[in-house]
Order: structure tokens, then C-alpha cells, then sequence
């Protein structure tokens, strides 16, 4: 498949000297303002290495990032009114849970909340949209033409838990501000995005803090056993703590939760002594990371707490790439969004299609079963690496054509973005690096409060940028396979 590209923002390649100058410079500038994370194979706390990071900053059209920015609001509001929608998140959600355990566990846990009733009816979505460009105009020749070599971009996932980057997407566009400096570029930083993810996203936790409402009450972020990406985790509690020194802010694993929670009479999810104001899980949606069912009752008593959670159980379902793909059906769209906003909506999603048994089920076998390189194929999973491609989708679909399993997954049409020419400096690895080609994902950041019936805010809260190599599937830079940049805006 031959990609349509994109330039990079100065001519490459950069002389073998200056770039292993600005390399060694980089390095140190990332280690001195937590562009790191956690070594997974020699793991210690007492170190952090550089985080994969592009060098410099990677374009991408000024009028599609306003119009991401612009929608984002929108699409805060439509996963908050899905998530209290109870018959469609049921109904949608039907076939999945007879073959998904995971996403049938959560939904056992929505149901016995609900029928307890409701203790905290303030929920806190922190999410992130992440988009691609196509450059495979899905419209019309004529569209194309004008904003070759893309067209516009189409929605990867809606995150609804555990949204990182809120440190690591800012702080990549100072060290890439910093490089262009160092090589005598600086003037180019003006079209770099400002990006205040992370005082966005710590804004919702303490706004939701002071909805609660109580004086001595704590916030309690939800961790992995082991943290790989510290620094991400940390600035939000330095930041926080900056903002408001009266937070307290507790990190805890579902199984430490389990063992030092209790609830009190009044519903109170309380650690140490003081009530819990806030429940922000950093991690916990990878059914991996929740093999027992200490873990499953920890989460269980954080949902029946009057915490204020980020994400609540509804909005984690609400956040299942099933609903997703529910949403791209016809005239799903019109329950939630006011009418005039349905084709701004409808346009970022690119072909989603179910699996369920029934007749677009078998269309949608079908049509995969002709064309499988058009297609991705995606479990009710997050956290990267578990989508198939290519002709894993056929293999797939092939043993799964008559196999209840089939409706665990969703297709979705392939996007091809355009590339760029760039280095990835990777710890451990070639200096300098060689001149490869990338592609970009942008990630937009949402925050909302509010209750079924009333928004207490709704905002974008910033941006977060992930580069790989062109011909990688997938590209977690936790999973080691993307790195961190942020976006150099281009003037159509
Ligand atoms: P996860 O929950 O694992 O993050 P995603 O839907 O974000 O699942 O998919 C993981 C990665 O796979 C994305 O970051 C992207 O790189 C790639 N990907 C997913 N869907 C598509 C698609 N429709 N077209 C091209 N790449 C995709
Ligand atoms: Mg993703």
C-alpha cells in the first residue's frame, strides 16, 4: 500500500554531528523533567529511563486539530448521556456479555449497584478521543483532491478509564521546543500547540473533590501492581498537591484497596480514617490485571461508595469498543446528539461493524472475508496489542464464522494515515538513530461532571500525541512500541 506523506517540519536528514549533539542534550533535558518511565526488564525503583520520544514534532493540519479540539465537548457530552442510558448500554451490551467474562463481571457490578440504588450520582469523565488522519478518502474524489494528501480523520477509540498522557503529552512538546532551539529552529515553536492536559485533568479531580464536599476527605488513585509509567502517575499528584497542599492523594491497588477499605453507614469508602472524596483509577481495565476476586470486591465496594468515581462502572461500559461501534449504526447517533450536530459527529466515525448473529453480522463477515487487509478486528479490550490485522482478521473470522466468540469482537475499517520522515531516540537505543517512517495518533482529552440530569462542567483538556513506525500495527509507548510527540501544526 503506498501511503500519501506528509513533510517533515525542517528538511531531514540532520548532519550526523548535530544530531548526535541534540540527542545527548535531549536525553538529559527528558531525564530532568520526567520524560521516563520505569525499566521493565531490569525494574527498580530507585531509576527512570527516557521514554521513547520523536525528536522534533510531527505536523498535522491546523484545521483538523481545531475541529478536534472544537468537537471534543460534544463528545464528552454523548458518552456521558450513554453512560446513563440504562436500556441502551443494556441492549447493546446483550450479546457481548453472553461471551465476554470481563465485560459481563462489570455489568454484574452495574446491575447490583443499580438495583441498591445509586450512593454518588456525580460522576467524573476523563476521557480521551484518539483520532488518526486517513488519507484514504473514504468521500468524494473531489474532497480528496482539495486536502491531499489527507482528508480528514476519523476516530481510533474513545478512552473512558485510565486516559494517561496527561504529563508525558504536554511535557513532550516542551523537550521538542527545547530541540528546535538547540538546532537553531526556535522560531518553528510558534506552531506548536500550547497543551495544558495536565492542569486540565487534575482541575476535574479537585473540582470533583470539592463536590464532595468534605473537608478532610482524601483522593485515592487506583495503580498497577507495578508502575512502569511513574512519571505520567506522579505529576498528576504533583500538580494536584501544587494546586490544593489540603489533598491528600493515596496510591493503592485494588488488592491493598480490598484489604485497608471499608464502608461506614454513611457509604463512606474509608482509608485510614478519612473518607475517600475521589476514585481515580490509573489503571484497572486490562482483565489481566484483575485475576482475583479480592479485586473484583474491591471495585465492587468502590462502586457501592459515596466516592466520586473516575470512571463509574456505567461510564466504563459506556467506554466498550461494542458501544462504539453501536453508536456508527444508523440512527443510534440521533438518540444522543442535538440534531444539528449529528453529521459533525457521524463523520469522524469511520466503518464499525457488529458480529452479532444476525443478517449485517453475516454481511459483515463477509464483506471482511473478501478485503481482510481493510479491516481491524477488536476484542472488548484496552491497554494495546489486542486487535488483529491483515490476515489474522481472516484467520480469525474463519475459525470464528459459526463460534459464539465471534460476537466478543467488532470490525472496524482500517485508517491509513499519512506518514513523515523522523527520528525515535529509544533508550538503549542507535545513536543516532536512522531516518524512519512514522505515523501519528492524536489524543484529545475531555473532562465532564455531572449527574444524569445536570452538567456541572464540560470541557477539552488538552492533547497528547503517539508516533510509530509506519508499518506497526500498534503503537502503546508503555507496550514499547510508540513514542512520545506532539503535533507541529500545518497551514492548509
Ligand atoms: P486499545 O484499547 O488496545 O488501545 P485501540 O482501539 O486504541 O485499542 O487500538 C490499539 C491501536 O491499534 C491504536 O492505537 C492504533 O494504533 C491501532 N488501531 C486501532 N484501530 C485502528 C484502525 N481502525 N485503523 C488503524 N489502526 C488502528
Ligand atoms: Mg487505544
Amino acid at each position: 500500500m503506498t501511503q500519501a506523506r506528509l513533510a517533515s517540519c525542517i528538511p531531514l536528514p540532520l548532519e550526523h554531528k548535530v544530531l548526535v549533539t541534540v540527542i545527548e542534550k535531549a536525553k538529559d533535558w527528558a531525564l530532568m523533567h520526567g520524560v521516563g518511565m520505569r525499566d521493565k526488564k531490569h525494574f527498580t525503583k530507585d531509576a527512570i529511563q527516557i521514554a521513547p520520544f520523536v525528536l522534533l514534532p510531527s505536523p498535522f493540519p491546523r484545521t483538523e486539530f481545531n475541529k478536534a479540539i472544537e468537537l471534543q465537548p460534544i463528545l464528552n457530552e454523548l458518552m456521558h448521556k450513554v453512560a446513563h442510558d440504562d436500556d441502551f448500554l443494556e441492549h447493546t451490551l446483550q450479546n457481548t456479555l453472553q461471551v465476554d467474562e470481563f465485560t459481563a463481571k462489570l455489568f454484574e457490578i452495574w446491575v447490583k449497584v443499580k438495583d441498591e440504588g445509586i450512593t454518588q450520582p456525580i460522576s467524573l469523565g476523563m476521557l480521551r478521543s484518539d483520532i488518526m488522519l486517513e488519507s484514504r478518502c473514504p468521500h468524494t474524489e473531489n474532497q480528496c483532491a482539495k486536502h491531499t494528501p489527507y482528508c480528514s480523520w476519523k476516530q481510533v477509540e474513545i478512552n473512558s478509564i485510565a486516559s494517561g498522557f496527561g504529563h508525558l503529552g504536554p511535557v513532550s512538546r516542551e523537550i521538542q521546543s527545547y530541540i528546535l532551539r538547540q538546532l537553531g529552529h526556535g522560531d518553528l515553536i510558534k506552531n506548536m500547540p500550547e497543551n495544558r492536559a495536565l492542569s486540565g485533568l487534575c482541575s476535574g479531580i479537585i473540582e470533583a473533590y470539592d463536590l464532595f464536599g468534605v473537608p478532610s476527605a482524601i483522593v485515592l488513585f487506583v495503580v498497577e501492581e507495578v508502575s512502569y509509567n511513574i512519571c505520567d502517575q506522579r505529576f498528576h499528584e504533583f500538580e494536584i498537591s501544587e494546586k490544593r497542599p489540603d489533598i491528600m492523594i493515596y496510591r493503592k491497588t485494588l488488592n491493598e484497596i480490598f484489604e485497608e477499605t471499608t464502608l461506614n453507614d454513611k457509604k463512606q469508602l474509608m482509608l485510614e480514617g478519612y473518607p475517600v472524596a475521589v476514585v481515580y483509577y490509573r489503571s484497572g481495565y486490562e482483565p489481566a490485571q484483575y485475576p482475583s476476586s479480592k479485586e473484583w470486591d474491591a471495585r465492587l465496594r468502590v462502586e457501592r461508595s459515596s466516592a466520586v468515581k473516575c470512571p463509574s462502572i456505567h461510564y466504563q461500559l459506556a467506554g466498550t469498543k461494542k458501544v462504539q461501534q453501536a453508536l456508527a449504526a444508523p440512527g443510534a447517533l440521533e438518540q444522543f446528539v442535538r440534531a444539528e450536530l449529528c453529521a459533525r459527529v457521524r463523520d469522524i466515525f469511520t466503518g464499525l461493524y457488529s458480529l452479532d448473529f444476525d443478517e449485517s453480522g453475516e454481511r459483515a463477515v463477509d464483506m471482511a472475508l473478501e478485503d481482510a487487509e481493510r479491516f481491524v478486528l477488536k476484542p472488548q479490550r484496552e491497554g494495546g496489542g489486542n486487535n488483529l490485522y491483515g490476515a489474522d482478521v481472516r484467520a480469525a473470522l474463519l475459525r470464528m464464522r459459526r463460534a459464539r466468540e465471534r460476537a466478543a469482537y467488532v470490525l472496524m475499517e482500517r485508517i491509513v494515515p499519512p506518514t513523515v520522515a523522523g527520528y525515535v531516540v529509544r533508550p538503549g537505543g542507535a545513536v543516532p538513530p536512522p531516518v524512519t517512517d512514522l505515523v501519528s495518533e492524536l489524543g484529545i482529552f475531555g473532562v465532564i461532571i455531572g449527574t444524569r440530569d445536570k452538567i456541572y462542567c464540560n470541557r477539552q483538556a488538552g492533547h497528547m500525541l503517539r508516533t510509530k513506525l509506519a508499518d506497526a500495527n500498534e503503537g502503546g509507548v508503555a507496550a514499547g512500541l510508540g513514542a512520545l510527540d506532539s503535533p507541529y501544526l500545518l497551514d492548509a
